[in-house]
């Protein structure tokens, strides 16, 4: 007989057909394998086996970053300039170093990190050195985390002193990514590689073009920034000769699976380009307010998940990105913007999750209610406050466990805390009651 554990408390999941599972007394059966097999009211539950009580907290799935660096994680919330200043000032060299002993650390700090902002799955961006791509996998695959990773591609300008001087460039760079490809490329696994040229100001068409053949060879998604600033964006399309997104449609790379990240100066059109080409944006838009980018218009067409953009976003935090979205009047909705960090964020990166059904992996967070709930709140509340609240009033500290495929894989400090593990050592069996 299979294993099973069910997770008891208030669920709280993005369901398919736009509305909401919302069991303020609920569970979530998980087999041996990490998978669930059962979500529903307490209730009605037919499985037998332990069962972890998690009330009153709230049981919700893990959430997802569509778009984040992981060298970039030392510069969070300096250096609040314009885009190719930025880069170019702070960001290459700090990417240029991340290699060997500095990446392995780095990267294991970026994971942990990660999951005790309560992520589970995200689509990363290493340094452009194959090594600390390796890196970046190792300590991908020691976190438990779901991950899409790939090396910032960049023939032009790289920060590579090796390839300034080479000869052949282009053709390096695109066979070094075929290998880490080979290397970690699980398609129906954990850790995927993404073919990930860094934008279109730091690339040939030819190496746009090699990156969009390789990951149709390898069925590997393809990532990349789109019409992030202005400047880029006039730069981009004076050296190209047309509009941002053409440049990249040209090249293959508007393809079913790829991530462009921002998409700030589209037109409603390319919207629609995007979502007919089974792309979608990564919305990231505290990283927009802190390098004063533009605002990006959320329009019909492309599916939309979140993005922190670390190191240009100050955090990892999805719920200072859901907020800073409703700031910048991007997305004033909460239950939009939960839905973007959760279900829509996995079916961005072509992953399982996001959500609390039967066949998922069982990847969710499980939030402090008394952070969730202001003293004098109510037990019970309809659904759309409980998600204004979660979206408003919570931060890392209500993030009291994550698991990944069934296995806890952070649980956070303080007081909160302590109940939480104090609630996932007192285990009952149903069949002994
Ligand atoms: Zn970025």
């Amino acid at each position: 007989m299979t294993k099973l554990t069910a997770y008891r408390g208030h669920i709280l999941s993005a369901r398919a057909d736009g509305e909401w599972d919302d069991w303020p007394d609920g569970l979530v059966s998980v087999d041996a394998a990490g998978t669930i097999c059962a979500a529903g009211p307490w209730k009605l539950r037919r499985e037998t086996g332990r069962v972890v009580d998690l009330r009153p907290h709230v049981i919700l799935p893990g959430f997802v970053d569509t778009h984040a660096h992981i060298p970039q994680m030392p510069a969070c919330g300096a250096h609040g300039e314009s885009l190719l200043r930025w880069l170019r000032t702070w960001i290459y060299p700090l990417e240029a170093a991340f290699r060997g002993e500095r990446a392995r650390a780095g990267a294991e700090a970026f994971f942990r990190e990660m999951l005790a902002e309560g992520i589970t799955t995200a689509a990363l961006y290493a340094s452009a050195w194959p090594d600390g791509v390796d890196a970046c996998f190792a300590a991908a695959k020691k976190a438990g985390v779901r991950a899409l990773i790939g090396p910032p591609l960049m023939d032009v300008e790289s920060y590579r002193d090796d390839l300034r001087r080479a000869r052949r460039r282009t053709e390096r760079v695109l066979s070094e990514a075929a290998v880490l490809c080979r290397t970690w490329h699980q398609p129906r696994g954990r850790l995927r590689f993404a073919f990930t040229p860094r934008f279109a100001l730091s690339c040939t068409p030819e190496l746009m073009a090699g990156a969009a053949e390789l990951a149709a060879r390898y069925d590997a998604p393809v990532q990349t920034h789109l019409a992030e600033n202005r400047e880029e964006t006039r730069l981009v399309e004076k050296r190209f000769g047309s509009r941002y997104l053409e440049v990249y449609r040209r090249c293959g790379l508007v393809r079913p699976g790829a991530i462009f990240a921002h998409a700030i100066w589209l037109d409603d059109g390319e919207w629609r380009a995007l979502g007919d080409a089974g792309a979608s944006v990564a919305h990231c838009p505290s990283s927009n307010l802190f390098l004063r980018s533009g605002t990006m218009r959320w329009r019909a067409g492309a599916r939309v998940g979140l993005g922190s953009d670390v190191g240009a976003g100050p955090s990892l935090s999805p719920f200072d990105v859901m907020r800073a979205s409703i700031a910048t009047g991007a997305c004033t909705d909460p239950a939009a913007l939960l839905r973007a960090a959760t279900r829509e964020g996995a079916a961005a990166l072509g992953f399982p999750g996001g959500c609390l059904e039967a066949g998922q992996p069982a990847d969710f967070v499980v939030l402090d209610r008394g952070i969730v709930v202001p003293p004098g709140g109510p037990d019970l509340e309809n659904t759309r406050d409980l998600i204004s609240r979660i979206v408003h009033r919570c931060n890392r500290a209500a993030v009291s466990a994550t698991y990944v495929d069934g296995e806890l894989r952070a649980g956070a400090t303080g007081p909160v805390a302590g109940r939480t593990r104090s609630c996932l050592r007192a285990t009952r069996t149903w069949a002994s009651r």
